[in-house]
């Protein structure tokens, strides 16, 4: 890995991040492979699980060991961790992940214990910005906190960051697209808005039917110094496009 000595300095690692989160930030710091690649979870987790970082040699994914003592084989170069360290990072990892076990099929233990969504809209919003070259950023839009009592909390876009909506108006939009007042795109069952409606319904429900009728969400840029809601920034992309009638109902 080689680092753009012009990158702005690492903000400090927090405890218990993602993947990829860790693979944006380097990014960020203008990280490459030795190829020029950018790194992404799978690279981070075999640059973090490799043996070298604590000063061990291996091959193929077997640490080498000295015949005599069955200790590992120190290499000639600075560890940057400690044997320790490196086991306990590699501790995160499920087992058989250990060094020998790589990339996208070594999901990380805490990766279990990751909070559900606790937004609606989660998952479902990509965004609408346009880059210089008129192509759309399709990021995934994430929910965070907003700075107002209106809206709490915000769903942001974490590629280009130029487009976030307030997560209330999002949710809104979403629940409007299911359940329009006038004649819409869907029908769904009365019974199924009346539980939405009421709060009969969790939030795990109301995702799941979301997830049955959109494939996703675009939202549009917001307008700079306008405040009143407009819903129609939420542009959905439906999961039946091709059985929609052209008078709008799911066939
Ligand atoms: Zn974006």
């Amino acid at each position: 890995m080689r680092r753009d000595s012009s990158s702005r300095r690492s903000r400090p690692a927090s405890e218990g991040r993602r993947l990829g989160a860790v693979a944006r930030d380097w990014c960020d710091l203008g990280v490459t492979g030795t190829r020029g690649g950018r790194p992404n979870a799978q690279t981070v987790t075999q640059i973090m699980t490799a043996p070298r970082v604590c000063g061990y040699r291996a091959n193929k994914g077997e640490l080498l060991l000295l015949p005599e003592t069955g200790q590992p084989v120190l290499g000639q170069w600075d560890p940057i961790v400690t044997p320790d360290q490196w086991q306990a990072v590699c501790a995160t990892f499920s087992p058989g992940s250990l060094y020998l076990h790589r990339g996208s099929g070594a999901p990380r233990l805490t990766e279990n214990r990751r909070p559900k969504p606790r937004h609606l809209a989660s998952g479902f919003l990509r965004c609408g910005a346009q880059h210089p070259d008129g192509t759309v950023c399709r990021g995934a839009l994430c929910a965070q906190e907003g700075r107002s009592k209106r809206s709490p909390y915000v769903y942001s876009c974490r590629s280009c960051r130029r487009c976030s909506i307030s997560g209330p108006l999002a949710d809104e939009a979403l629940e409007r697209l299911l359940f329009p007042q006038a004649q819409g795109q869907v029908r769904l069952p009365e019974s199924m808005r009346q539980r939405w409606r009421s709060g009969e319904m969790g939030l795990e429900e109301k995702r799941k039917i979301i997830a049955s009728v959109f494939t996703c969400c675009i939202v549009r840029r917001g307008v700079k110094g306008e405040h009143s809601w407009d819903h129609s920034r939420v542009e959905p992309v439906w999961r039946w496009a091709d059985r929609v009638a052209p008078s709008g109902v799911i066939a």
